[in-house]
Order: structure tokens, then C-alpha cells, then sequence
């Protein structure tokens, strides 16, 4: 048996993959701490379990739902949009997925022809250029010029538009930098789609996870002509600790959604119907509990960048959303001469038992990612394992 040429040419997730390294090693009673994969360490909140477990319990939950979501669903997110976005999208304009991850998925499968091309600035999340490739399409990755700010201006797309360049990727708040674009680098970049025929899609995933009265902004908003232009995706895993439960939510142009629709229905037939009703009692619920996560992950900051800046030979901008940081450590890998960041990273997770992800996945040899959504306890004390072998091994 041969393997098709497509599944040949992915990468495993470098996040999970690391993530489930670090399972592995603790399962074999190694004293693990895993700062790897993104995701809240909380429970779901209590209203939203209750919902899920009514919906079992009084049956609704046993069968399928319509493949674009459950009608409830579908208002929900539509509301949420009104008064988020302040954008309104007819219901046709929405669609539930199993995971914003599966909605990217989707959105490449039903925009991308062989060939076509995607910019997507670096560094990026490590499923994009996968995805993009699974559809067939080319992954371009542009190089921000401004390395430091890692976002990207009109003029560094330039030099990587092609006549085959059909999408834009967004992604603010980012994975893996914590970076927020800002409306006038937004308007700028929508400007340069519209002038150019680039259609965006804008993974907003983190929009509720920004500190210290920084302001989230997406490109959908940035001219009127951009909701037409522009599919948002985004769900629930972040805002509200339901990374297990997997829905996401998708919003655009209505072809597009009904493309992504029939894409669906043949691949999951529908987002889990528990699921779906969890995710009704998220939006239209009581958000003291997101509010209150969303506190706890600005603390964490604080202290979690306050324990690196300072880490020989690490450094890095302070993010200003989502839960991860991503220091340059080219310096601290020159002194304890290491060429190669997986290799760094290897040996802190042998000596130390930190399980951290390599920037490799995200685009860069040069960085490595830190998860801070676990308790500063825990992110404490794997810097101070980290620190001892910086300067041991010196
Ligand atoms: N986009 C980004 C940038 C992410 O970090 C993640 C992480 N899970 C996702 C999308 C996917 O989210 P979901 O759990 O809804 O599939
Ligand atoms: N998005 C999270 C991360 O980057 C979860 C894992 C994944 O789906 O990649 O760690």
C-alpha cells in the first residue's frame, strides 16, 4: 500500500505532537511540566456543563443536526456577531463547525483550485500551511520586515503577490507571538485585498483573550466592502475552556459558506449535537466565567513574561493576547552551541522535564513557544529549571 502524495507532504501537528510527548513521558512517571499545547487548563463552566448534560438526558442530544448548525446555535452566533462586530450576517451567512480548526479546513478545501496561493505571514500557526496544503494549495509565507513586531504591512505582501495569490491569512490575536494588529495596520492590509483581488480569511480564535485594554480589531471590519470579502472564523475553545467540546464558528460571503456547508455534510455530517447545545449556554449564558479567565490569563502574563524577558539569552516583544509567548532564543542557543531549536528544545525536556514547542512548526528555528495557560505555580517553576540549564550548561 502507498500513501497518497498528499498525505506524504504533511507535517504532524508540531503542537500536539509535542503535547502528546510530553503525555508520554509523564506517563512513564517522569516529573513533567508541559508548557506545550494551547489550551485553557480550566474546566468548562458549570452552566454550560449542566446545559450539555440536559440536552443529553432530555434526548435532543441523540441525533444529528442540520450541517450547518443547529438553527439555536446559528442565532446565537449571529447575535454575538451584531454585538461584537457589529456586523449583521443572515443566518445562510453563518455555519457551526467541529472546531475552528475544521472550519479552516473547509474554507481552503472550498476556495483553493491546484495551485493557487496563500499568504500567510510568519510566524503561523502551525496547521495553516498543512491545510493549505492538503487542499492543494501552495502555502507563501511572508517575512515580516519588521522581524520584531512580527506583523506584516502592505509592502511585505508585495513582494510575494503572484497572479496565482488568491487568499490572505489572518490571525489576531496570534499564534504563536500573542501580537494584536492594530485598525490602521488592519485598513492598511484590507486596502491592499480590495486593490488586489486577495480574499482574507481571518482566524479570530484569540478575540476575546486581549490584556491590558489593548483592542481587538478584524479585518472584516475595516471597510464596508470587506464583509463580502473576508470569512471570519472563530468558536468557542478559547474563550470558554470547550477545547474538547470542538465547535467552531464560520461567517462570510454566502456561496462560500454554502461550498463549506456541502463539504461538511459529507465529511462530519454535523458538529456534535451535545456539543452544539453546550455551545448555545456559552453565548447567550452568564460570561462571568470567561470574564474571570480572561483576568486569570492577564495576570499569568504579567508573571509568565516577567520570569522570561529576563532568561539569559531569550528575547521578546510582551504580547498583547492569547496565552503564549515566543521568545527569540538565537542567543542563549549561540552560547550553549546549538544550531538547531528542536535539538534545544529536546535536551531542555530530557534534562529539565519542561515540554516546551519548538518555533520549527511555526515557521522559525530561531524561537521557541511557551504555553501559559497553566497555574503561575507550575510556569514558575519550569523557568527555574529552564534558568538552572541555561547556566549549567554553560
Ligand atoms: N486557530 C488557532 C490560531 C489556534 O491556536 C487554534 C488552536 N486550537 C485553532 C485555530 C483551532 O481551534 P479549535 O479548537 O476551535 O479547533
Ligand atoms: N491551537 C493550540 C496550539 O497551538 C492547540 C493545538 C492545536 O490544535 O494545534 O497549541
Amino acid at each position: 500500500m502507498k500513501l497518497s502524495t498528499r498525505a506524504q507532504q504533511i507535517s504532524p501537528s508540531a503542537t500536539l505532537q509535542a503535547a502528546a510527548m510530553a503525555r508520554k513521558l509523564k506517563a512513564s512517571g517522569r516529573d513533567v511540566i508541559s508548557l506545550t499545547v494551547g489550551e485553557p487548563d480550566f474546566f468548562t463552566p458549570k452552566n454550560i456543563q449542566e446545559k450539555a448534560i440536559e440536552s443529553i438526558r432530555d434526548g435532543s442530544a441523540s441525533f444529528y443536526t442540520p450541517t450547518d448548525g443547529l438553527p439555536a446555535l446559528k442565532k446565537a452566533v449571529q447575535e454575538y456577531f451584531h454585538t461584537s462586530y457589529h456586523l449583521n450576517y443572515e443566518l445562510k451567512e453563518i455555519m457551526i463547525n467541529p472546531g475552528a480548526k475544521f472550519g479552516l479546513y473547509a474554507a481552503f478545501m472550498a476556495l483553493l483550485n491546484t495551485g493557487d496561493e496563500v499568504l500567510i505571514p510568519t510566524p503561523y500557526w502551525v496547521s495553516y500551511s498543512e491545510q493549505v496544503k492538503l487542499a492543494d494549495g501552495v502555502p507563501i509565507f511572508v517575512e515580516p520586515f519588521d522581524q520584531k513586531s512580527c506583523k506584516v504591512t502592505p509592502a511585505d505582501l508585495e513582494k510575494y503577490r503572484t497572479d496565482k495569490t488568491k487568499v490572505l491569512l489572518m490571525n489576531s490575536p496570534a499564534n504563536p507571538t500573542g501580537m494584536i494588529y492594530t485598525k490602521e495596520e488592519l485598513t492598511a492590509l484590507a486596502d491592499y485585498c480590495l486593490a488586489h483581488d486577495l480574499f482574507v480569511v481571518t482566524d479570530d480564535i484569540y478575540s476575546q483573550l486581549v490584556y491590558h485594554g489593548a483592542e481587538f480589531a478584524s479585518m472584516v471590519n475595516m471597510r464596508p466592502a470587506m464583509k463580502e470579502n473576508t470569512l471570519v472564523i472563530t468558536g468557542v475553545s478559547k474563550t470558554y475552556a470547550m477545547t474538547g467540546w470542538r465547535i467552531g464558528f464560520a461567517a462570510g460571503p454566502v456561496k462560500l459558506i454554502h461550498a463549506m456547508s456541502e463539504i461538511q455534510s459529507h465529511s462530519t455530517s454535523n458538529p456534535a449535537a451535545v456539543s452544539q447545545y453546550a455551545a448555545i449556554e456559552a453565548l447567550n449564558g452568564s460570561q462571568k466565567e470567561a470574564e474571570k479567565m480572561q483576568e486569570t490569563f492577564s495576570k499569568r502574563l504579567d508573571a509568565a513574561y516577567d520570569l522570561v524577558v529576563v532568561l539569559p539569552g531569550f528575547s521578546l516583544v510582551k504580547p498583547q493576547g492569547a496565552f503564549y509567548l515566543f521568545p527569540d532564543v538565537t542567543e542563549a542557543m549561540e552560547k550553549l552551541g546549538y544550531t538547531d531549536v528542536e535539538k534545544f528544545v529536546a535536551d531542555i525536556l530530557e534534562e529539565t522535564g519542561v515540554a516546551l514547542v519548538a518555533g520549527t512548526g511555526f515557521g522559525s528555528n530561531r524561537h521557541l513557544r511557551l504555553s501559559y495557560a497553566v497555574s503561575q505555580e507550575a510556569f514558575a517553576k519550569a523557568i527555574g529549571l529552564i534558568l538552572e540549564f541555561l547556566t549549567l550548561k554553560k
